[in-house]
């Protein structure tokens, strides 16, 4: 049955005015809400969308036999578009939990690198884990996010730093079936053991691993992490000219623990995201406020690492598209829950409710190039929902609550 017919919305959330906006200087008006809504999807893609009042059966003939439509009676919830879930580490094997008892007796992030903890500790178990295992580990992380009404999730590789485990992480991302899945290569997270210098390692990356993983399709597009002690700018400038020229849209770790100059590199080299930017200076602002390339603000690494927060006023009041997203890993953010990142968001960052809404669904779709597929609930688009018991406004206000009744995919109900 393709044609569905969801109907009793109390109130849905469109975000066509934010859309028309480009994600940028968003307004509560630009939620574009309708009260007692109607939608129509077809093959899981939207057809019509707007009051009980206007829509009619007839009508329905555009795409299918009126008598052949799927009623679904969502009961009075209020509707808004799947969110976005724009950069996590999803995949992974190993457990660190006891790196937060001793960073907080002190032991320094450095310290805990060199007893065999930190980044590499993630790498050598994930290394060790098979790839069964490392499918079954991320498939229920996966559900946790589809919980709490995710409908596109990006996840990337980057705890093998060689070619077998790198392979064996994408695979298992390509393994999920459901929600819509970005796999990202992150092969350059950072240097491993094996390597002495940064570019030597570019240089395998560049010649042996993204050849391999752009033969066997494994990733949609690729990352790199730009920072003193991993690598440099001019390791991301060669590598970023490799990746693109194979075809991969590129996004980039950068200006996180120092300012390195990775954002304007970034800008100019057209990548679709700069994830962090703890440390932008106000130029950069003022060219990321002019620039396609979406800013993906974490603030739940941050906190972890009890760092200041990115300049999220300064570059939403300047107009930059603005993206939020967990960045959930082992390490320096091992949490999963949307409702912290939100409410971080506006405790720490000051954004506006609406401002948060809008860069968890259709900025983060931005920051993956998929804004013309999702992150927002228009004609043409994928029909990607969550129902919520109550408003909108109720998000990212109650530490540890998310109110997700239900989560819709391509019209299909997964949760
Ligand atoms: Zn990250």
């Amino acid at each position: 049955m393709s044609l569905k017919v969801f109907h009793n919305i109390k109130k849905l959330a469109t975000l066509k005015g934010a859309a028309k906006k480009n994600g940028r200087h968003i307004i509560e008006a630009d939620l574009s809400p309708i009260l007692n809504a109607v939608m129509v999807s077809f093959k899981g893609k939207i057809v019509w969308v707007g009051p009980k009042g206007q829509f009619k059966k007839a009508n329905l003939k555009k795409w299918d036999h009126p008598n052949k439509a799927k009623y679904v009676d969502l009961k009075g919830a209020y509707v808004m578009p799947g969110f976005v879930e724009c950069h996590t580490h999803s995949v992974f094997s190993g457990d660190r939990s006891r790196e937060l008892e001793l960073r907080n007796k002190g032991v320094s992030y450095q310290q805990i690198a060199t007893q065999g903890g930190g980044i590499l500790n993630t790498v050598k178990a994930t290394r060790k884990a098979s790839g069964a295992e490392l499918a079954s580990l991320l498939k229920s992380r996966v559900q946790n996010f589809i919980q709490q009404g995710v409908t596109t999730l990006e996840v990337k590789s980057g705890y093998g730093l060689n070619a077998v485990t790198e392979l064996k992480m994408l695979k298992a991302i390509k393994e999920q079936k459901k929600p819509r899945l970005v796999s990202t290569f992150l092969g350059a997270h950072a240097r491993p053991k094996e390597f002495s210098t940064s570019s030597q390692y570019i240089n395998e990356l560049i010649n042996k691993q993204l050849p391999t993983v752009k033969k066997q399709g494994l990733a949609h597009r690729v990352d790199i992490f730009i920072e003193k002690g991993y690598f440099t700018l001019n390791d991301a400038k060669k590598y970023i000219n490799k990746a693109q020229s194979l075809g991969f849209p590129v996004c980039m770790h950068t200006e996180q623990l120092t300012r390195t100059g990775g954002a304007l590199l970034g800008i100019k080299s057209g990548v679709q995201s700069v994830d962090h930017l703890v440390q932008v200076s106000q130029s950069d602002i003022k060219a990321l406020s002019k620039a396609e390339t979406t800013c993906v603000l974490l603030p739940g690494a941050d906190f972890y690492l009890k760092m200041a927060y990115p300049p999220a006023r300064k570059l939403i009041d300047a107009g930059a598209r603005v993206a939020l997203a967990t960045d959930y890993n082992p390490g320096s953010c091992p949490t999963q829950s949307l409702s912290l990142i939100g409410l971080l968001s506006r405790l720490e960052m000051k954004m506006t409710l609406p401002e948060v809404l809008v860069a968890y669904t259709l900025g983060a779709a931005y920051s993956l190039g998929l804004e013309k597929e999702v992150g927002s609930l228009e004609t043409g688009k994928s029909c990607d929902f969550v129902c919520l018991d109550q408003s909108w406004a109720s998000l990212f206000y109650e530490a540890g609550h998310h109110p997700v009744q239900q989560t819709w995919w391509k019209s299909r109900k997964i949760y």
